[in-house]
């Protein structure tokens, strides 16, 4: 299991990682594209505003060497004409004299009463004497009503005194439909804007959001700190999270940025890793459910085998307990018949083999049959319960086995040892019963007493000398029956 559980999380380990390294490859990847495009949309920028610069410094240019006579305007109108139509991004161009007043337009006609002195780019012209063109902020056209960037030069009398403005106009439009060329997404953002930081043309447009101030914003801190630029930003304006790339545009007080919102540039990396995760999920289930299996079919086995070893433990020791009782006698305890041929037969071969002695006591309680008639039968078991506990009592060997040889006959064998001993013993049996004083008026003695017969040999042949042994205990137990009974008879197997 343990194995399993290391192995799945190897798989896991091994998906995060390469998710993992597969998110930071997008965003490097998109790093590039934004930073790529930044770059072509600020030449861009820039080729878009020299266009109209050009146009401008050629039109002071005239206007200071030929006067602005009424002679010399209807071919300045022409070239005017002509340069509009050639240059697509400008959408007309103008010129005013001191008081702003329309001189020449690029426009068929020039309209009764209108006065151009309150705009923006016409004052900084009047109160700045520098030759430099200079970048309005939007407005709305008085001509066509469209959003337009003004792109402005001053012209000068030829002391130096300020002589008035020439102007040319670029459409918002025109960079919004080039912004619109790109692929960047539905949350991509690109904007123009200013070195001071208000926005020219910004895509998605929303035209409440030209002139906006974003100089405090963090492209703009960026740009003025550590120069160009590309950082994961989260949008002020609309809370989408973006991946911004910026820089200064070469020779115009211009900043462009481009953005990819984060979602789109992970779009494809997190459907990849959906699938990965869908994968590993579904490895991981097999892999659990082959070790679950596995591991149930091994924890059956054992407890198959832990069974099987109970079941066979409980069976032998079944079978020792039946070995047990098919040995013992139930009513005193003592080894019953088949136990003592059994001990006698190997008490014998032992005794053959090594020429040892081996002795057998036979004994028999006197008068029994008359004290069942007194007493009663169940009292008569007890009394051979106490009887079989005394000649237990009476053993001292380990060896020696003490058995119910049949009714109220019990027998005692006593191996490696001799005719003395075994008369010994026997004599210990006696008293001891005798001792007991159990009281039986059908005995003469008054109480109960067992008669003895000791027969003892040394094993010679292999066959039928247990058996004599036997024969000759019986005529001993016979001898002391006739002798009188509370005795112990000794017989020799010749
Ligand atoms: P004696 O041996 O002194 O000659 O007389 P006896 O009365 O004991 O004669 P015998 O040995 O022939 O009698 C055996 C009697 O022992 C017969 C039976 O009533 C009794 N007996 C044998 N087995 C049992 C037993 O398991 N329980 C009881 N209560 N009595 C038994
Ligand atoms: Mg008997
Ligand atoms: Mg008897």
């Amino acid at each position: 299991m343990g194995f399993v559980v290391l192995v799945c999380l190897g798989f896991i380990g091994t998906a995060i990682w390469s998710n993992w390294k597969a998110h930071d490859i997008q965003l490097r990847e998109a790093t590039t594209v934004t930073r790529n495009m930044t770059g072509f949309l600020a030449q861009h920028a820039d080729d878009t505003f020299r266009a109209a610069d050009t146009v401008l410094l050629g039109l002071v240019e005239r206007v200071e060497r030929d006067g602005m006579a009424p002679a010399a305007l209807p071919r300045l109108h022409h070239w005017l004409q002509q340069s509009v139509a050639q240059l697509k991004m400008l959408n007309g161009i103008f010129a005013y004299d001191q008081d702003g007043t329309w001189i020449v337009t690029s426009q068929d006609s020039i309209p009764n009463n209108v006065n151009n002195a309150d705009r923006e780019y016409f004052q900084y012209h009047k109160t700045h004497s520098d030759r430099g063109s200079h970048i309005g902020a939007p407005v709305k056209s008085r001509s066509t009503q469209q959003w337009i960037i003004p792109v402005s030069r001053r012209i000068n009398h030829d002391d130096g005194s300020f002589a008035g403005v020439v102007l040319t106009t670029i459409e918002v439009d025109y960079f919004l439909k080039f912004y619109d060329s790109f692929d960047i997404g539905e949350a991509g953002a690109i904007f123009l804007a200013s070195k001071e930081g208000a926005i020219l043309a910004r895509r998605p447009f929303e035209s409440r959001m030209l002139n906006q101030d974003i100089s405090k914003g963090t492209v703009f801190t960026q740009l003025r700190t550590q120069g160009p630029g590309t950082t994961m930003l989260t949008s002020k304006v609309d809370g989408v999270e973006r991946l911004y790339s910026y820089r200064r545009v070469t020779d115009y007080p211009l900043v462009v940025a481009t953005a990819l919102s984060r979602i789109d540039i992970l779009q494809d990396w997190r459907q990849d890793a959906y699938r990965s995760v869908l994968e590993t999920a579904f490895l991981i289930v097999i892999l659990a459910s082959i070790g679950w299996r596995l591991t149930s079919q091994i924890g059956l086995r054992e407890r198959t085998e832990d069974a099987l070893r109970v079941a066979k433990l409980e069976l032998e020791n079944l079978n020792r307990s039946l070995e047990i009782l098919s040995l013992q006698d139930s009513l005193t305890g003592l080894g019953n018949r088949r136990h003592f041929d059994q001990e006698l037969a190997r008490a014998y071969r032992r005794g053959l083999r090594n020429q040892t002695s081996l002795a057998l006591i036979m004994i028999d309680v006197d008068y029994f049959k008359r004290y069942n008639d007194v007493y009663g039968h169940p009292v008569g078991d007890e009394c051979l319960r106490k009887l079989a506990h005394a000649l237990d009592e009476a053993l001292c060997r380990p060896n020696d086995v003490a058995a119910r040889y049949g009714g109220e006959e019990l027998a005692v064998l006593l191996s490696e040892t001799d005719a003395a001993g075994a008369r010994v013993v026997a004599e210990r049996i006696r008293s001891s019963i005798q001792a007991l004083s159990i009281p039986h008026t059908g005995n003469p003695a008054g109480h109960v007493t067992v008669s003895l017969g000791v027969a003892m040999c040394l094993p010679e042949q292999p066959e039928g000398g247990a058996s004599r042994l036997v024969d000759a205990a019986d005529r001993a137990l016979y001898a002391a029956k006739n002798g009188g009974r509370n005795r112990v008879c000794f017989d020799e197997v010749l």
